[in-house]
């Protein structure tokens, strides 16, 4: 097993996630099986708790674990399902440290930082690589060298090469060169982060570098002399139209074939097809579509990255471009506010969201799709609105979410009777994989490709489900109930996993998330569908 550890510094959201990725590609792309590990440095145990707007979407795993948005990135770069322990914050390792204090598996010994908590933090790094049957794993590690939180954790990967031996470590630095008013790239920043990485005890093996331009060479031999890295082994990760272009800049500069030389992996020549392709795709579409996307934390993209994510996979395999117009939910409860706000669109999608907020504009939002026949996509909250607005419609007034009004008279989205007995914030939460059993004939059954329907499992993040009492009043109504939890008893077993409405050109609800299993070569059927509808209504619409 080979390790390659990412570290950050000078500022943060330099993009060492998409660095990890790519990094993970290149090395995917020659053939090896690659896994990534997060590092993050909090004390919380997980993301799920954790503010959207500030730290980004929370990712779910197929094994329903709230991760970080970076292992988002790691799973549609690698294309691969991240098993548990894909996330490891101090928040865990502390847990299980105290834990086994407490059972006496140290008896005898001060428990301490070193050797304790470090040991702790490389078996967990060590496991979550097995257990994805990796021979490579990334590891990256949050945060920027310097912060306090981060030095057990650099003290535990720099003890990892003596264990593992030099031929098997390799350490990655993503550091910043700002350019000055006067256009300047400056290196400063850069050698005073390597510096403090050696400080404690880490030289970097490469050094990548943040910068608006690609740094000439007269710059990567100046920061290999103040930094002691290798000319080859500085690169440069300048700004890029898109993404996915990082792992074909970084292949060009050879960072695949130096990590070849030094983790002493077989020559391989990588296969880039796919991406060189998308990249192609994503530059030069043949149409575009403009899409409506509701929502609450409208200002930061990274609250939705997967979302985004997902409309891009479409995107490419549309050969079109996806123009995301940003709709403030709360802006569109004023009245008549929708007739400017939505008009124009090819399609509109309401994603995710908890809490009350905008939830009145939301549900605007899904009445005028439906009335004004716009292609709709509604993502969890979004078919749950849709079911509130269809409620209403058909006669259900004051139908509601008992997450918004706890006294509706007609609480059409609810908490099951199991829930109420659970105590714990997030105990009560439908995650990860959960399958579907779609119905036959619907166009959910044609978007999956399953004609006579069949079971699909997609990723879940909710607690309020389409409550079971009001499911025939809905489709006497006409609404469509295309999918159901399969089984007969227990938590799940016949709720409303998706709806739609017959007489639309596209109006499909999910309870999951389908975004979640999105990736660039394999797009999400429904994410596919929409934006395929989405096109036509332009056309259409001329
Ligand atoms: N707040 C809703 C629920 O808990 C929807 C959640 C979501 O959109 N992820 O059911």
């Amino acid at each position: 097993m080979k390790f390659i550890f990412v570290t950050g510094g000078v500022v943060s959201s330099l993009g060492k996630g998409v660095l990890t990725s790519s990094l993970g590609a290149l090395l995917r792309a020659r053939g090896h099986k690659v896994t990534a590990v997060k590092i993050d440095p909090y004390i919380n145990i997980d993301a799920g708790t954790m503010r959207p707007y500030e730290h980004g979407e929370v990712f779910v795993t197929a094994g329903g674990s709230e991760t970080d948005l970076d292992v988002g990135n790691y799973e549609r770069f690698l294309d691969m399902d991240t098993p548990e322990g894909s996330q490891i914050t101090t928040g865990q390792v502390y847990q299980e440290v105290i834990r086994k204090e407490r059972a006496g598996e140290y008896l005898s010994q001060t428990v301490q930082v070193i050797p304790h908590v470090t040991d702790e933090i490389k078996r967990r790094i060590r496991e979550s690589a097995n257990r994805a049957g990796a021979d490579i794993c990334i590891i990256e590690v949050g945060g920027t060298v310097g912060d306090i939180e981060s030095l057990p954790f650099l003290e535990a990967i720099r003890t990892m090469r003596f264990d593992e031996g030099y031929e098997n470590v390799a350490y990655v630095h993503l550091t910043l060169a700002p350019s000055v008013t006067s256009g300047e790239i400056k290196t400063k920043p850069t050698q005073h982060s390597v510096a403090a990485l050696r400080s404690v005890g880490i030289t970097p093996d490469f050094v990548v570098v943040r910068s608006s331009d690609p740094l000439g060479e007269d710059m990567r031999k100046k920061i290999s002399l103040f930094t002691s890295v290798d000319p080859d082994g500085v690169f440069s990760s300048h700004n890029l139209e898109h993404i996915y272009e990082v792992p074909l800049t970084l292949e060009d500069q050879g960072l695949g074939k130096a990590v070849e030389r030094r983790l002493k992996l077989e020559k391989v020549q990588p296969n880039l097809w796919f991406w060189q392709d998308a990249v192609k795709k994503l530059k030069n579409p043949s149409s575009s579509v403009k899409i409506g996307f509701v929502g609450k934390y409208v200002a930061l993209a990274d609250a939705y990255q997967s979302i985004l994510e997902g409309l891009r996979h479409a995107g490419i395999a549309n050969d079109a471009r996806v123009d995301v117009a940003w709709i403030s939910a709360e802006e569109l409860e004023e009245v008549g506010a929708e007739n400017t706000l939505l008009a124009g669109l090819d399609g509109i999608l309401i994603g995710p969201g908890f809490g009350n907020r905008g939830v009145e504009g939301k549900i605007k939002a899904a009445r005028y799709a439906r009335e004004q026949k716009v292609p709709y996509f509604g993502i969890c909250l979004g078919m749950q609105v849709a079911v509130i607005d269809y409620a209403r419609l058909g006669g259900l007034e004051g139908a509601n979410s008992t997450e918004f009004d706890a006294y509706s008279p007609h609480k059409v989205i609810d908490l099951m009777p199991e829930q109420l007995e659970q105590q714990d914030m997030g105990g009560t939460m439908r995650l990860g994989d959960w399958p579907m059993q779609i119905k036959a004939g619907t166009r959910m059954a044609s978007i999956y490709g399953l004609p006579n329907g069949g079971l699909v499992k997609e990723r879940h993040r909710h607690r309020y489900e389409v409550n079971p009492k009001y499911v025939a009043a809905l489709e006497g109504a006409g609404l469509v109930v295309s999918a159901v939890t399969p089984g007969m008893r227990g938590r799940g077993a016949g709720l409303v996993e998706a709806i739609e409405i017959a007489d639309h050109p596209f109006f499909v609800g999910l309870q999951a998330h389908p975004e979640f299993k999105s990736r660039p070569m394999r797009p999400s059927p429904p994410f596919k569908a929409f934006i395929e509808a989405s096109l036509e209504f332009a056309k259409a619409r001329g």
